[in-house]
């Protein structure tokens, strides 16, 4: 893992292209997640205290109690979703806006969902201060999913989940692929699922550690 301290310009940028090599080292294949990830200035999505790691490969504090996810992690989910450049994306868990900054490089249209209003606000306001005009974000319970921008192409969830919640499976078009991190505390597994008419294929990956999804999967009808 990187873990250099960038000050100026300059060291942002070299911290930049060492991440590039780790990922691909790290089997990161898929150069236009590369391309994505390159693109992408995630100095701009961290507290201003933590712009200097911000090309280092872990995950960093947000408000709210919350994190922004490690690049690697956001390459690995990214790569998992294989996305075309036409497609639909719902993410569930906004949080900086990071992960959807990174989707808005790749494919037409970007919906986010953030369960913590004010970090929606923030989220959106930064997206469109850098420009990425084709993501909308809103504050809700992303569980129910997104019904009016339904179906997707691909769904990302990016807090972890004990079950995969289902109305977002509902959303999905046929072939729709979701990568989530399933599990509880430390037990974490990201999963691709993917439609095939009513049955769902689920392929398990690596072990990660996201923070927990909130709301209604928490519920007994979640
Ligand atoms: N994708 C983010 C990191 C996500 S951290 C990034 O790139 O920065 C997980 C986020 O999911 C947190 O912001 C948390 O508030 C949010 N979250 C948790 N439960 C949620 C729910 N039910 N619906 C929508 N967002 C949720």
């Amino acid at each position: 893992m990187y873990s250099g301290e960038a000050r100026t310009a300059a060291e942002l940028d070299s911290g930049r292209a060492m991440l590039l090599s780790g990922l691909r080292a790290n089997g990161i294949r898929d150069q236009q997640v590369l391309h994505a990830i390159a693109q992408v200035p995630r100095q701009e999505f961290v507290r201003p205290e933590d712009r200097r790691w911000a090309y280092s490969d872990e995950a960093l504090p947000i408000a709210g109690g919350q994190t922004i996810s490690q690049p690697y992690v956001v390459a690995a989910m990214t790569q998992l979703l294989q996305l075309r450049r036409e497609d639909r994306v719902l993410e569930v868990g906004t949080g900086s806006g990071y992960q959807a900054a990174v989707l808005a490089t790749l494919v037409r249209e970007v919906y986010s969902i953030e369960i913590d209003a004010s970090l929606a606000d923030a989220a959106l306001e930064r997206l469109r201060r850098l420009g990425y005009g084709n993501v909308q974000v809103r504050a809700g319970d992303g569980f129910y999913g997104w019904e009016e921008a339904a179906p997707f192409d691909a769904v990302i969830v990016t807090a972890a989940a004990p079950r995969i919640p289902e109305r977002l499976v509902a959303q999905m078009k046929p072939d729709g692929r979701l990568v989530m991190p399933l599990g509880e505390g430390l037990q974490q597994t990201l999963i691709r699922a993917r439609k095939h008419g009513y049955r769902l294929q689920v392929e398990r990956f690596d072990d990660v550690l996201f923070v927990p999804m909130r709301g209604a999967i928490r519920t007994p009808e979640g």
